[in-house]
């Protein structure tokens, strides 16, 4: 089965030329999908009876199947399943004043890094493009409110999925898609050295908000927490963002998972000052206070320790937030997405 979910503009006009149909077709179909978010060939009312038989005949639009729904007050995590059978997680963060998507890549992920739940199941496939976009229509079909922000923060690395990734970015940011602001969809990666440098040359991908796990200012840490950085060393890493092209105005972002009596000394906080350097107008960072899991051997540090880890970035001049990941409550939180059935109050949907 062939998802209009899988296609750019281009390529579904092409598709539809090959069935007899109108280029401009296209245009109408995916307005129908992705501005008035209809899902259903027969609702296509400016379609001929004809047209939407024939699509419906070569055309689906959901790869995916919500099979639970889990929800706090600050998030709602999804539950669902591919057509062969694997799970994957959404979340919907609520924001003050907005609404953040969070999305898979993978089913499971290769990085391994030790204080992730995602990787204890390592890396089982990639999702194709239509899983990651349909993520976006389902929970947005679930939701009333308008869905404005996209973060690639749930299972998986996403630059190791790339060219799926990539041409769901574009679904996300053309006109003729979601239409996202181009401000509002973050690539979240662990720092892979060689997709960093496709991406900074790449129209559509070094447009959209970037985000790196950085997790500790040295080498030998890095290691520790994250070992595939063993092969994407932290110099290498650090040179390739200091010259990337960033758009006017824009940042990125430094994400530090802090863990206590493991990266969350003054001294990695002084390091980290270092590594930074005079770049800090390039810069902002993240500070993560883990989320505590019973699978994973780490701890949360006392708040004290964050707020004078950030204090330490503050005096350097160094933009610095603390985020207290949203949806804890349902293990949707950062590093926490993986089905885990045993653990989550199922809802019914
Ligand atoms: S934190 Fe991200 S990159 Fe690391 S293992 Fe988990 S999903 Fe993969």
């Amino acid at each position: 089965m062939k998802f209009i979910t899988d296609y750019t503009l281009e390529e579904l006009q092409r598709e539809l030329e090959i069935l007899g149909l109108e280029r401009y077709r296209a245009r109408q179909v995916l307005s129908w999908t992705y501005r008035k978010n209809t899902t259903d060939f027969s609702l296509m009312t400016d379609l001929s009876k004809g047209h939407r038989t024939l699509l419906k005949e070569h055309f689906s639009f959901h790869p995916l199947e919500i099979v639970e729904r889990v929800s706090s007050p600050s998030a709602t995590k999804y539950l669902f399943r591919t057509l062969d059978g694997h799970v994957l997680e959404t979340v919907l963060i609520k924001e003050r004043d907005h609404l953040t998507l969070c999305v898979s890549s993978q089913i499971g992920c290769a990085v391994g890094c030790t204080f992730c739940a995602t990787a204890l199941d390592g890396l089982k496939r990639n999702l194709t493009t239509s899983e990651i976009i349909d993520q976006f229509l389902q929970v947005q079909q679930d939701t009333e409110e308008r869905i404005r922000n996209v973060v690639f923060m749930g299972m998986g690395e996403p630059l190791a999925n790339y060219e799926n990734v990539r041409k769901a970015t574009q679904i996300m940011v053309s006109p003729w898609g979601l239409d996202l602001s181009k401000r509002r969809v973050t690539i979240s990666t662990s720092g892979l050295v060689a997709q960093l440098r496709r991406m900074a040359e790449d129209p559509v991908m070094r447009e959209i908000n970037l985000a790196v796990s950085l997790n500790s200012p040295t080498q030998a840490g890095r290691e520790k927490l994250m070992p595939l950085t063993k092969t994407n060393e932290l110099e290498e890493l650090m040179e390739v963002l200091r010259s990337y092209p960033l758009p006017k105005y824009r940042r990125i972002t430094l994400e530090y998972v802090l863990i206590k009596d493991v990266n969350d000394s003054e001294e990695d906080a002084r390091r980290l000052v270092r590594l930074i350097g005079r770049y800090r107008k390039r810069f902002k960072v993240n500070l993560i206070p883990f989320n505590p899991d019973p699978n994973l051997p780490y701890e949360r540090p006392e708040l004290k320790a964050v707020l004078n880890f950030q204090r330490i970035l503050w005096e350097n001049n160094i933009s610095t937030f603390v985020r207290f990941s949203k949806g804890a409550e349902v293990f949707g939180a950062c590093g926490q997405l993986r089905a885990r059935r045993e653990y989550v109050k199922i809802t019914d949907l």
